[in-house]
């Protein structure tokens, strides 16, 4: 190997494939393609290595499938799955929906080679060593001193389990949540047979404060849901408040942080982070919440839910006869609800975070592009006579809505914009949302609408991807497009 120091200008990249690898990105979108499909090589590589460590043996011919079948089947199933909406694109300002990071994929599938399941140290001793890591690097971004905790197939699983320990420390106590919560968190109560509350809201869709004090003062609530990022709006109840409000009547708090769990990395009050004391406060909170799977870059199947004390596992405690030989540490199965898991839900989680690491600069600066593209296409929206916004971002979700004088006009000019969009031809296609309000909510937020029915449609978006901050005004643009198309009617 030459040792001379070369500058870069002489320095041929053939002479040192090495260092030309070294220096290949692993990209996101379609230009990573190929480094996407080299690393799956590899990995299908060097587990069938791991494996023939083992000593070959014959596969069973009845798993043999035709060549020629397999690629018909596997054509046939690209060709299905050409019916699909651009998630990976930035005109998809639609829903929560983004494709995972390549190196969750990669984490993913290299894990999944071998199937573990995360649900013992049994079902794989490596993945459920992950997950303990990731799991307590979640717990560290969000300030816990101790925790317990373990990643779910879903944010609804892991809700359950928040409700489910807060049933059984209070057990004849009812649940207090916001009226803009998720709808899980009723549906929970009921499969739980605990009394389910829901809080008005106030003006920017958060918590209305005075209303829970209520509520405590009644003595008949154990624990307090408070959103972190309502799934609608991505409002943010005012955790801090909550908190000290539940204190002082000896009142559970569990944080749903599905959607804003991300945010505690851009929580600092900065021009283009989020508001910094709700997410501190999730430190001193009872549980929390969130889903890798939306803003953890992170494919379907991983949610996480962490509390604050460790104790709270004699509540999961059980025997299983077939389970549980290997080790006597608490296994993820004991503490958890679920049975079956997938490890790799584990592997691509902690290889992401391996390179995307939970700091400001690490997956704080993903979540960073898309607080600045919503807070410049609300001052576009402010600065139009055509839009108008519903109420101001607090994360990366927009809501808007067309200026038209009747409820009815305007439901009929958003349906327009999030049905014509998607009609366009694919390079100049637009997806937005769509998000019902009453004639109540617009009042409440000044809005002057004549309430000519009794709820309609506004426009909402989801901008959730850093690329779009790039596309704020072409999309505001493109909306104002469609919109004009509508005046007429
Ligand atoms: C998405 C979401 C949920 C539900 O999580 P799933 O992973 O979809 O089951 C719960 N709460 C909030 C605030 C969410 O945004």
């Amino acid at each position: 190997m030459a040792t001379t120091p070369h500058t870069p200008d002489t320095a041929t990249q053939e002479a040192d494939p090495q260092r030309e690898s070294a220096e290949r990105l692993l990209r996101s979108g379609p230009a990573g393609a190929d480094e996407l499909g080299d690393q799956l090589r590899t990995a299908v590589a060097e587990t069938a290595s791991w494996m023939s460590e083992y000593g070959g043996f014959a596969p069973h011919p009845s798993l043999d499938v035709e060549a020629d079948a397999l690629e018909q089947a596997t054509a046939e199933l690209r060709a299905r799955l050409r019916d699909n909406y651009p998630f990976f694109h930035p005109r998809y300002v639609g829903q929560m929906l983004k494709p995972p990071h390549p190196a969750a994929v990669i984490g993913y599938v290299t894990a999944m080679l071998n199937n573990p399941n995360n649900h013992a140290l049994d079902g794989g001793p490596a993945t459920a060593r992950m997950e303990k890591e990731v799991v307590s690097q979640l717990a560290a971004m969000f300030g816990f001193d101790q925790h317990l905790g373990h990643l779910t197939s879903s944010g609804t699983i892991a809700n359950l389990e928040a409700l489910f320990v807060a049933r059984q420390t209070h057990p004849d106590k009812a649940v207090a949540y916001s009226a803009d919560a998720h709808y899980t968190h009723a549906r929970m109560c009921h499969l739980l047979g605990l009394k389910g509350i829901a809080v008005p809201t106030t003006a920017d869709g958060t918590m209305d404060l005075q209303r829970l004090e209520e509520l405590l003062r009644s003595g008949g609530i154990g624990t307090v849901v408070a959103t972190a990022g309502t799934t609608g709006l991505g409002a943010v109840d005012p955790v801090h408040e909550i908190v000290a409000l539940c204190r002082r009547y000896g009142v559970r708090v569990h944080v749903d942080a599905a959607y804003g769990g991300f945010f505690r990395l851009i929580a600092d009050d900065s021009s283009d982070g989020v508001a910094a004391a709700p997410f501190i406060a999730i430190a001193e909170c009872d549980s929390v919440v969130i889903d890798p799977h939306k803003h953890g870059l992170q494919p379907y199947g991983c949610g996480a839910v962490l509390f604050n004390d460790p104790d709270v596992a004699r509540h999961y405690l059980h025997d299983s006869p077939y389970t549980y030989f290997t080790s006597d540490e608490l296994h993820l199965g004991e503490i958890s609800l679920e049975c079956s898991r997938a490890g790799a839900a584990a592997a691509a989680l902690w290889l992401t975070l391996r390179l995307l690491p939970l700091t400001p600069d690490g997956l704080g600066a993903v979540l960073r592009p898309g607080r600045r593209a919503a807070m410049a296409w609300a001052e576009h929206i402010e600065a139009s006579e055509q839009l108008n916004l519903y109420q101001r971002p607090q994360l990366d979700i927009l809501s808007y809505y067309p200026t038209r004088d009747r409820l009815s006009e305007i439901d009929r000019a958003s349906t327009h914009v999030l049905t014509r969009g998607m009609q366009l031809p694919s390079e100049r296609s637009l997806f937005v949302a769509t998000y019902t309000v009453d004639a109540a909510a617009l009042a409440a937020r000044g809005h002057h609408v004549q309430a000519d029915l009794p709820h309609g449609r506004i426009l909402r978006s989801v901008l959730m991807k850093p690329e779009t901050e790039h596309y704020v005004s072409s999309l505001h643009q493109q909306v104002l497009g469609l919109l004009s198309e509508t005046v007429d009617q």
